[in-house]
C-alpha cells in the first residue's frame, strides 16, 4: 500500500487512489500529495461547495473553480484562499 506525507494533515498516510474527475496537473499533484483520509474530507467539502455556490457541473468554469478549491484545500496552490467569498457564480450558467 502506497503512503505519502500528506500536504494537508502533514501525516504519513495511505495515498489517495482515485481523485474522481480531476485530471492533468491537478490530478498529478493530488496523487502525489493527498492522503485518503483528507481526500474523503475534501469530497464532503466539495459537495458543500457545489451546493453553496450552486455550481453547474456541466460548466467548464465549475471545473476551473473546483480545481482551485481542491488545490487550496491541500495547500498546493501557493497560498490562495480556500472557498473564496469573492467568488460570484457566472450569471445564467445553467
Ligand atoms: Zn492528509
Amino acid at each position: 500500500m502506497a503512503t505519502l506525507k500528506c500536504s494537508r494533515c502533514g501525516q504519513e498516510r495511505e495515498a489517495v487512489t482515485n481523485v474522481a474527475f480531476y485530471t492533468g496537473d491537478v490530478k498529478d499533484k493530488l496523487m502525489a500529495n493527498a492522503c485518503q483520509v483528507c481526500w474523503d474530507e475534501w469530497i464532503k467539502m466539495q459537495i458543500m461547495i457545489i451546493n453553496e455556490y450552486r455550481l453547474n457541473l456541466m460548466d467548464p468554469k465549475t471545473d476551473e473553480f473546483l480545481n482551485k478549491q481542491v488545490l487550496a484545500f491541500f495547500n498546493l496552490d501557493g497560498g490562495a484562499k480556500q472557498a473564496s467569498v469573492d467568488y460570484v457564480p457566472p450569471e445564467g450558467a445553467e
